[in-house]
């Protein structure tokens, strides 16, 4: 029952094909005989997933559940969980139990969903390879010598092993879609404001934003109809009508404009991915879609302007770690500095260190307009991109990535290599812009994927073209080599 999607298992319950408890046991099991070698979960919660599974078996009998009810899931550990520690894959939170949960987490709770446990990502969601968490590297499912992407790597692989039916993740510059495109999945960053981010920990505030990881666009939909709340508990939320994603999932392709920017493609980018993707919009014409060449002029700017801007923020939000109110704190400190320093020194991992000082140089006096404003400035430049080109296409393709993943320690070295990785989906959180990306072919066996951006509150069609391309391919279907 763990091939099925989402959208089946939910019917699959209403048929009684299967309980709850069974489908979660299932799972249960799973990650139990998988997960040591993927370490896609940094904490499992048997008894409480089991608890919440017969709790909505008696909803489903009673005839009162919801769309997700009894689905088993699992949240990225960055998301604040009440009574299960949330570690965000930080030693500094190693054995942090937050008093609340996050909204996102309340908000799967009403609908009855099955939480599975917390899932591993890099530390405070800083890397592109889930190589930087203090619980251990996440293996790629497809390919156990190669980094599943990151941050949100433990969900991705999570996902894609079928260790849980679906995970929420979070991307500030690329966290959903590039795991999702280096495993094979559908993944979807909503448009800033669009999910709270009340309760879940702060890496770039302007940036940061929660979405979900499936294996199809009819089951992001799914998620994201309870992922999406307009929260008063969240300054930035915003409050507007909220939609069910799953109504526009069948409007034919018919009639959009797509726009593919010449800058998406330059060097960098394999001739192989290039060719994937270059298919991948052949197929949206031959359903009827316009395609029109388009242009993102700043494009090459979005990677530095990100990296003065998000390292900036960190430095501000990760203040609050100071071994005095909570998370890490050392032993027999000699003073208040020392108290300090030796927590921070011991509780941060070598890249959130290095941000943190990039961004307190970065914002400190006599620096502040060299770099910060400047950066802000880029920002603008950016988004008036987007707008431009929004003004004459409907939806904006590319690559999600340069290549498929890449092996662990590739560029271990070189904080610069890595921090391109990114480099075609920065862009969007800098302007605050839904993305998506979903598979559309393997490359050297391991999967790749095609980036959709949309302008702001147009996730709806993003996952309607999400979905039509999924009814006349299979790439959505691929599961890695020697998956039970
Ligand atoms: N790879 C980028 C970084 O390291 C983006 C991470 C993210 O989206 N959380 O900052």
């Amino acid at each position: 029952m763990h091939h099925l999607s989402i959208t089946e298992l939910a019917q699959g319950l209403r048929e009684k094909q299967f309980s709850s408890v069974e489908l979660t046991q299932n799972y249960l099991d799973r990650i139990q005989r998988l997960d040591g070698e993927l370490n896609s979960f940094i904490t499992v919660t048997p008894e409480a997933a089991l608890a919440q599974a017969e709790a909505a078996d008696a909803a489903l009998a009673a005839g009162s559940a919801g769309p997700l009810c009894g689905i088993p899931i699992a949240h990225k550990d960055i998301f604040c969980t009440e009574g299960i520690r949330t570690t965000c894959g930080s030693r500094m939170l190693e054995n942090f139990i937050s008093p609340y949960d996050a909204t996102i987490v309340k908000n799967y709770k009403q609908a009855g969903v099955v939480v599975l446990g917390k899932l591993n990502m890099d530390e405070f969601a800083m890397g592109s390879s889930n190589e930087t968490s203090y619980y251990g590297p996440v293996k790629n499912p497809w390919d156990h010598r190669c980094v599943p992407g990151g941050s949100s790597g433990g969900s991705a692989a999570a996902v894609a092993a079928l260790l849980t039916a679906g995970a929420t993740a979070t991307d500030t510059g690329g966290s959903i879609r590039q795991p999702a495109s280096h495993c094979g999945l559908t993944g979807i960053k909503p448009t800033y404001g669009r999910a709270s981010r009340y309760g879940m920990i702060a890496f770039a505030s302007s940036l940061d934003q929660a979405g979900v990881l499936t294996r199809t666009a009819a089951d992001a939909a799914l998620m994201m109809n309870t992922l999406i709340s307009f929260d008063p508990l969240d300054s930035t939320s915003v409050d507007a009508p909220l939609e069910d994603y799953n109504q526009s999932l069948a409007t034919p392709v018919a009639g959009t404009t797509i726009g593919v920017p010449q800058e998406y493609f330059g060097d960098g980018l394999s001739v192989e991915v290039a060719a994937k993707v270059q298919e991948a919009i052949d197929e949206y014409e031959k359903m009827g879609a316009k395609i029109k060449e388009i242009s993102l002029p700043h494009s090459n700017l979005a990677v530095p302007a990100y990296y003065v801007i998000a390292p900036a923020e960190c430095s501000a939000n990760l203040s609050r770690f100071d071994g005095v109110r909570y998370g890490h704190r050392c032993d027999n400190p000699k003073d208040l500095q020392d108290l300090y320093k030796r927590s921070r020194a011991e509780g941060f991992g070598d890249e959130v260190k290095r941000r943190i000082l990039v961004g307190t140089y970065a914002l400190s006096a006599g620096y502040f307009d060299a770099y910060y404003n400047k950066a802000q400035q880029v920002r603008r430049l950016i988004k008036q991109d987007f707008d431009e080109a929004f003004a004459e296409v409907d939806v904006i393709m590319g690559p999600t990535c340069t290549s498929p993943a890449f092996k662990f320690g590739a560029k271990g070295s070189d904080p610069v290599a890595m921090y391109l990785e990114d480099i075609y989906t920065i862009a969007t959180n800098l302007a605050g812009l839904p993305g998506l990306s979903i598979p559309c072919g393997l490359v050297d066996s391991k999967p790749v994927g095609l980036q959709l951006i949309g302008p702001a509150f147009a996730e709806a069609k993003l996952l309607n073209l999400a979905h039509q391309f999924q009814q006349v391919t299979d790439f959505h279907r691929l599961t890695a080599p020697g998956l039970d």
